[in-house]
């Protein structure tokens, strides 16, 4: 986790009249340990749980949700048929991904031509851009070529 991850979550609990507790903390290391890692609640309930066995449900729950509301975690759609949280929000507020549908590998990017021509559209619409993240579903070339999708970035 980097301090910057670690100033926004102090001044979120701050702002939310919180404490650090140590339940919440698991939760947060568990989080933002990895910021190209994006989760589900179950998976995050496993990597807490390995920090900390003692972490329960309903606390995992309403820290997701916290931050969810903070703006530090971001949710979003995977595909998995239940919702995924993306952390590398805070490092990477522009980022975007490509989802393997072969392997589900996601693939974080970002573009600046992309983020150019985000703004263009949002503004000759009559908004401004709040947050900018398009996904691309893919097949890998991989698997046509040698038949094979592995997990591996290649
Ligand atoms: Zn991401
Ligand atoms: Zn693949």
């Amino acid at each position: 986790m980097t301090d910057e991850v670690r100033d926004k979550i102090q001044a979120l609990i701050d702002l939310k009249g919180l404490r650090m507790t140590r339940p919440r903390e698991v939760i947060m290391e568990a989080a933002f340990s990895d910021p190209g890692a994006h989760f589900t609640a179950d998976e995050l309930y496993e990597r807490a749980r390995a920090i900390d066995p003692k972490t329960s449900r309903a606390t995992l729950y309403r820290t997701i949700a916290l931050l969810v509301e903070g703006g530090l975690l971001h949710e979003i759609d995977l595909g998995k048929g239940v919702a995924s949280y993306d952390p590398n929000f805070i490092e990477s507020p522009n980022h975007n991904h490509l989802i393997c549908l072969d392997c589900s590998r996601v693939v974080e990017f970002e573009d600046q031509h992309i983020s150019v021509m985000e703004d263009c559209i949002t503004r000759r619409l009559g908004f401004t851009a709040a947050s900018k993240s398009i996904q691309i579903k893919a097949n890998c070339d991989q698997l046509r070529r040698t038949g094979e999708c592995s997990e591996r970035v290649g």
